[in-house]
């Protein structure tokens, strides 16, 4: 049985004054919830003061990016040992707006996974196909080339650390969310996959989640299926309500 993971992605939003006092609102109100992770991911800049809220709730940080390498002349660049080092346990990876807007391929992908998991963090790995490829019946190649190339050359070891977030492009800040059908489609083909490449144990016990204008209203339909383990938030995550109110599906 997967823990359920519910995780915020804040993207560019929130100085580090709304993040403090959102983070302060979410230790107070749902470090009690044992039976689902909550993550939220923060800017970098409020990576630190949020982590010192957050110590010792349950409440885990993720940062939204890292460099694969440790350290050097890489101006801009977050290494994952600075992450680890101030309190980050997950990092997302390959998210669909690194990939569109920055040129973030599947090999950089592949060593930013690599990375995150030699240092100890957990990557959220996130995929997802355009609403072209969902249209010309593509769907399942793309994810399926996704997840060979951004997870190469892992161990079973390393596979149970990893978390898979599906996000059809076409839903991720759109309001369009896949239906719950649509998603547990592509969830149970993306386990196959993972089944295929590492066994079935281990594929069993990791966690893929859904990501692409998720609410407070559509959180407890996708939250039914068997294969979606929780939820990636986007838009939904900015207000602390709404955020409560997805965790607590
Ligand atoms: C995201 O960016 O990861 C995301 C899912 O965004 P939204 O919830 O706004 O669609």
């Amino acid at each position: 049985m997967v823990k359920p993971l519910i995780a915020a992605n804040w993207k560019m939003n929130m100085t580090t004054g709304e993040s403090v006092a959102f983070a302060r609102r979410l230790a107070e109100n749902l470090a009690q919830l044992k039976d689902r992770k909550i993550v939220i991911a923060p800017p970098f800049t409020s990576l630190y003061p949020v982590a010192e809220i957050l110590k010792g709730t349950g409440i885990h940080l993720a940062a939204q990016n890292l460099h694969w390498e440790k350290a050097g002349a890489y101006t801009g660049e977050i290494s994952a040992f600075m992450l680890c080092d101030i309190g980050c346990r997950y990092v997302l990876v390959g998210h669909s707006e690194r990939r569109t807007l920055f040129g973030e391929n599947s090999e950089g992908v592949n060593k930013k996974v690599r990375a995150a998991l030699n240092r100890g963090l957990e990557p959220i790995v996130c995929i997802g196909e355009t609403l072209g490829e969902r249209e010309s019946e593509r769907t399942f190649d793309i994810l399926a080339k996704q997840i060979k190339e951004g997870l190469n050359n892992l161990s079973t070891d390393d596979i149970r650390r990893v978390v898979l977030a599906y996000e059809p492009l076409w839903a991720i800040g759109t309001g369009k969310t896949a239906t719950a059908d649509q998603a547990e489609e592509v969830h149970g083909f993306i386990r196959g996959e993972l089944g295929r490449t590492f066994g079935k144990e281990a594929s069993s016990g990791v966690a893929i989640i859904y990501g692409g204008s998720v609410k407070p209203e559509n959180i407890t339909g996708l939250m039914a299926q068997p294969d979606i383990n929780g939820a990636l938030v986007g838009g939904a995550s900015l207000d602390f309500e709404s955020f409560a109110r997805i965790v607590q599906y």
